[in-house]
């Protein structure tokens, strides 16, 4: 049983009309700015879906997969999470409906109900609840952000509303929702319509829950007559309709949320004082953001561009890059080009002479590898700076090989099980996961140490000799090829040393060519980026 905090706050975040409209952001804006006000906060990610977790949907209709230290894979929202508030997420801040009904009906078979017949209403709630409450103590908060995933209305979030009303009916002091609604600004009328809000929050009210209050997203800032509107369809007072229009950067959010005071706002709602207030340095980054004029021209190149948005599939790489441009005082400009483009036109590889660094981020299979093969080759041979981010790592030590050490058909027998050369390769227990199908949470997951050779360029960016970082893959470079490799100049420069695995390879006679077999992306922060992006960006800018 879990312990109650009489004194703990928690809030409820739902979305309204749509989604994708900025409510993780929202919700990890809500985390800073408590947390910038001295409270102890925890962010919770809902999601609506019966997978376990994000590892087996495809990144590029859903969103990044969040990796945690724990190798959680997780929506998106938790990489939000750890980027504004600075706290480690886990598996305990990740709930899905198919965790849920795996644990009730677990406890089921180990009679564990019993003799009770088990019902959806209460037992999946009460589930829901059981982990919102163990990821509270775990984390000692006392604010808890939970933010639903999906929009109100939609019959899977139902069973999550419920836990939210069950949860007020118990404790009405100390459980809050607040709804991000969208409003439609449509082009011939040139003014946000609440009409859609209305009818969300009418919905909410029908699952038995009044928002405490409504976060209103749009083009542009809603009049004061729209929130008098809102203000009375839900009973609300004006100042609990929050005004939440597009911004420049993500970051911007909870900088203007405390210009509106609503980091008071929230606590005056929760019967609790301000302890400190501590947004000074995010405030000068927006301000320095807002101020940056000369660019920075990163390209990424990979293959996933093609679907709704590349924004959301890689979003810890292009914050990385953000925050690392930031830092070195430069506008980043991404550039996305698509590998499979350099395939069917080798041509088009002149794109890359402009730029100033090239990233090849994580993937899977093997659709546009040989143009991102091609690709690097290019930023091996006109020393262009170049990151690659675990694909990209596998990929370099393949086009090393097949182009320096001349083994024409080298590759990783992910894409080529029959390569003569498999630079990068499968172990026995990958192998045997591959055979039998289980894909689900079997990959290399998670945080894992890896040393540092003494000297090399990473190994000064870290200004450290053993660091950890957190992994997503199957395959694993070929140690068989190591001592090869070296001699050619192709340097493995980080090992983890309870496998032997490399880590980290780092190319001599060139300004910057690394590739690692983790993803640094999910630890880089707005002030404080993340060393090897950082390091990257030093060169590429030319330092
Ligand atoms: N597909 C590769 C592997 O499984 C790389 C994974 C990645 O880039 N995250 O090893």
């Amino acid at each position: 049983m879990t312990k109650k905090n009489p004194n703990t706050k928690y809030v409820f975040v739902v979305g309204g009309v749509m989604s994708s409209v900025g409510k993780g952001v929202a919700a990890a804006s809500i985390g800073k700015i408590l947390q910038s006000k001295g409270y102890r906060v925890a962010n919770i990610k809902c999601d609506m879906y019966v997978n376990i977790d994000a590892g087996t949907i495809r990144p590029a209709e859903h969103g990044e997969v969040f990796v945690g230290e724990d190798g959680v894979e997780a929506d998106q929202d938790l990489g939000n999470y750890e980027r504004f508030t600075d706290q480690i997420c886990t598996r305990d801040n990740y709930i899905t409906t198919g965790q849920v009904y795996l644990e009730v009906i677990r406890r089921e078979r180990n009679l564990e109900f019993n003799g009770e017949d088990v019902e959806v209403v209460p037992d999946i709630p009460n589930e829901i609840i059981r982990r919102i409450k163990l990821c509270q103590q775990k984390n000692k908060a006392e604010i808890v952000i939970v933010e639903f995933g999906g929009t109100v209305g939609e019959y899977q979030v139902l069973l999550f509303l419920e836990a939210a009303r069950m949860m007020k009916m118990k404790d009405p002091e100390n459980v809050f929702s607040i709804m991000v609604s969208y409003l439609p600004t449509p082009s011939l009328l040139g003014e946000p319509k609440s009409k859609p809000t209305q009818y969300a929050i009418r919905t909410l009210n029908s699952a038995g829950l009044n928002p405490d209050f409504i976060m209103c997203r749009s083009d542009r800032p809603v009049t004061d007559s729209i929130k008098n509107t809102i203000s009375n369809v839900c009973s609300l007072p004006k100042e609990r309709i929050i005004s939440a229009p597009d911004v420049n950067s993500i970051y911007d959010v909870p900088v203007n949320f405390e210009a509106e005071k609503l980091g008071a706002t929230f606590l005056k709602a929760f019967g609790l004082r301000s302890r400190k207030n501590e947004l000074k340095d995010w405030q000068e980054l927006s301000q320095k953001i807002k101020g940056l004029k000369k660019e920075v021209k990163i390209a990424i190149v990979g293959k996933y561009f093609n679907f709704k948005s590349c924004r959301d599939t890689y979003i810890s790489v292009i914050e990385s890059i953000n925050h690392a441009a930031w830092f070195n005082n430069r506008a980043p400009k991404i550039l996305w080009l698509d590998s499979e483009e350099f395939e069917k036109d080798p041509k088009k590889l002149n794109q890359l002479s402009d730029v100033d660094g090239i990233v090849v981020p994580g993937g899977w299979g093997s659709r546009g590898v040989e143009g991102i093969i091609l690709a690097i080759k290019f930023a091996r041979e006109h020393k262009k700076p170049f990151l690659g981010l675990c694909l990209g790592m596998q990929l370099a030590c393949v086009e090393f090989a097949r182009d320096v050490l001349n083994k024409k058909e080298a590759h990783t027998v992910e894409v080529n099980p029959k390569t003569p050369d498999p630079i990068i390769g499968i172990n026995k227990r990958q192998a045997e996961n591959v055979k039998h199908n289980r894909y689900g949470g079997t990959l290399r997951l998670g945080a894992y140490p890896c040393e540092l050779k003494l000297g090399a360029k990473t190994q000064i960016a870290y200004d450290t000799k053993e660091i950890s970082e957190r992994h997503r893959h199957r395959y694993e470079f070929n140690n068989d090829y190591r001592e090869m490799m070296e001699k050619a100049g192709l340097k493995i420069v980080g090992i983890n040393p309870e496998a032997d695995l490399v880590e980290i390879v780092e190319l001599e006679k060139h300004p910057f060519f690394v590739g690692v077999q983790f993803h640094p992306e999910f630890k880089s922060r707005p002030l404080v980026p993340h060393p090897l992006f950082r390091e990257f960006m030093k060169v590429s800018i030319g330092k």
